[in-house]
């Protein structure tokens, strides 16, 4: 039960907290008689009540707010670092996009994931697109530097070419341009392109070339 109080004279009634529509303690006939309308007492209780549940309910909201704002900043911090992390390897792609041993400019899109299972890649022909998976703290490490080359080199070459001859002169080809210099060793053989991948890695190791620097 509840008290509710009638806010012209005063007097008070217990009445249930829901109550009815038309429950007669909820009016005050004293003064509803005098005035000639209904006199609805207040249940205070009632009141507090609701306007501890507003209270409530802002204070979460503002809570929410805040919340919301920490998780944006956190993620944009998290971005930031992740594009600084990339751009070693996004220069290098944008570079190398551009060399002369293509025979065309390169347009194709560069994705860089991290990876703790080995640096890998792979290029999308179809939609003109590159993926490096590096596992190495910078993202232009010898490594990642090979598996970009080598994705380019897929690009640029004809789409059936696969590891095939024009891939293999693409990619040496656009090494040794990358190092400035004439022709890359590649041991005796038809070199497969692990071989190839070797004789590239061999040949940038420890080589701060100008291309990249
Ligand atoms: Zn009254
Ligand atoms: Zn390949």
């Amino acid at each position: 039960m509840r008290r509710y109080v009638c806010p012209n004279c005063g007097s008070g009634k217990l009445a249930p907290a829901h109550a009815r529509r038309d429950d007669v303690r909820v009016y005050c006939l004293l003064c509803s008689e005098r005035t000639g309308r209904l006199v609805r007492r207040v249940c205070e209780a009632a009141q507090r009540e609701a306007s501890d549940r507003e209270a409530r309910k802002a204070a979460r909201k503002v809570r929410e707010a805040v919340a919301r704002r920490e998780a944006l900043a956190r993620r944009e911090g998290r971005r930031q670092v992740r594009r600084s992390w990339e751009q070693p390897l996004r220069d290098l792609h944008r570079d190398w996009k551009r060399l002369r041993s293509w025979g065309r400019r390169l347009t194709c899109g560069l994705t860089i994931k991290r990876t703790d299972r080995g640096s890998r890649g792979w290029a999308h022909l179809l939609r003109d697109t590159i993926v490096v998976y590096v596992d190495t703290p910078e993202s232009d490490s010898l490594e990642a530097r090979v598996t970009l080359l080598h994705e380019l080199a897929h690009i640029a070459a004809p789409l059936d070419a696969h590891h095939g001859r024009e891939w293999r002169e693409l990619y040496l080809a656009a090494a040794a341009e990358v190092l400035g210099v004439e022709s890359i060793p590649v041991p005796p053989g038809r070199g497969s392109k692990f071989v190839l991948d070797e004789a590239v890695r061999t040949a940038m190791r420890g080589l701060a070339g100008p291309s990249w620097s």
